[in-house]
């Protein structure tokens, strides 16, 4: 409310928002050849890649410290890649590195990197009340917390080298969604934390299906998660369900998309029954509600 109370702050900061815009048209109004969708890039948002350069037999991308690995699409003369930006991302201008290999027996490459501004994205923050082992573990839980580190680690320090999905992600229950993505959460008055999934209003024992096909590779109980599953699937991207009340898949399960893998509940740390749905790029959290978004259908 504060912010509104100011009209030079608020005017100024439009002026500000209508530069960058006229100035992220004239940088994509000069190479159709790369284009992200969605267009606008914030913080924490998903990015569609593409790349159309006809005579392309490698297309290889960097950007934020991520490799970007790039698939042909169902189109042969596009070359796609599902990418994002972390919601604690740096806001600002960024350099998308894309390296293109053209056909023909010189090795010939064409350099199509441009600068890609990340604006901010302007989450809520709120208060919530959790059992104090959740803030202050003992030694004992400590070594869970430990021991769970190593097994993330582990889950999502390799994907598939494929894309394992095909189409539009679906959602995983049929419960109501809530604006939660990115929200700045204090707990219990002392930690700080952000949230980087999106929480369903799910009654325990509601059915939770896979958003698309994929290979199970978590399928258990986590101290902060509750009963987990993690699908991956391929080229870094991962779904993971969390606060499960049942699994009902194990590690190594080949799923498709829409299959069941667990029943929601309210184990780890929670205030209550719900579904607590990520969706994990690389190392980075993207917003759930706008993969559900992305259309995907013509891609893969
Ligand atoms: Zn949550």
């Amino acid at each position: 409310m504060r912010l509104l109370s100011s009209n030079g702050i608020k005017s100024c900061a439009s002026l500000v928002a209508l530069a960058s815009l006229s100035a992220i048209l004239q940088a994509q109004s000069t190479s159709s050849e790369v284009t992200l969708t969605p267009a606008i890039v914030v913080a924490g948002s998903p990015e569609l890649i593409r790349v159309t350069v006809p005579n392309a037999i490698e297309v290889k991308g960097e950007w934020l410290g991520h490799k970007i690995e790039f698939f042909r699409a169902k189109d042969a003369h596009e070359w796609i890649a599902l990418a994002g930006t972390d919601v604690e991302a740096t806001v600002g201008a960024s350099t998308l590195r894309v390296i293109v290999k053209l056909n023909g027996t010189g090795g010939e490459t064409r350099d199509l990197s441009q600068t890609v501004e990340i604006h901010a994205a302007h989450y809520r923050t709120e208060k919530l009340s959790v059992e104090p082992k959740f803030i202050e573990p003992g030694p004992d839980e400590l070594k869970t917390i430990e021991a769970d580190v190593a097994i993330k680690e582990r889950v999502f320090g390799t994907s598939a080298a494929e894309p394992e999905w095909s189409g539009n992600f679906i959602a995983p229950v049929k419960a109501q969604p809530t604006d939660s993505f990115g929200v700045r959460r204090t707990f219990n008055g002392k930690l700080n934390s952000i949230h980087k999934g999106m929480d369903f209003r799910a009654a325990s024992g509601t059915s939770v299906h896979a958003a698309n096909s994929g290979v199970v590779v978590l399928a258990q109980k986590l101290y902060f998660e509750g009963n987990c599953v993690v699908i991956d699937h391929g080229l870094g991207l991962y779904t993971i369900s969390m606060h499960l009340s049942r699994i009902d898949v194990h590690e190594g399960d080949r799923v498709a998309k829409g299959q069941l893998v667990g029943l929601s509940g309210a184990t780890g740390r929670v205030t209550g029954p719900h579904l607590h749905w990520a969706v994990r790029w690389q190392n980075a959290y993207l917003d759930p509600a706008k993969v559900l978004k992305m259309n995907l259908a013509a891609v893969r």
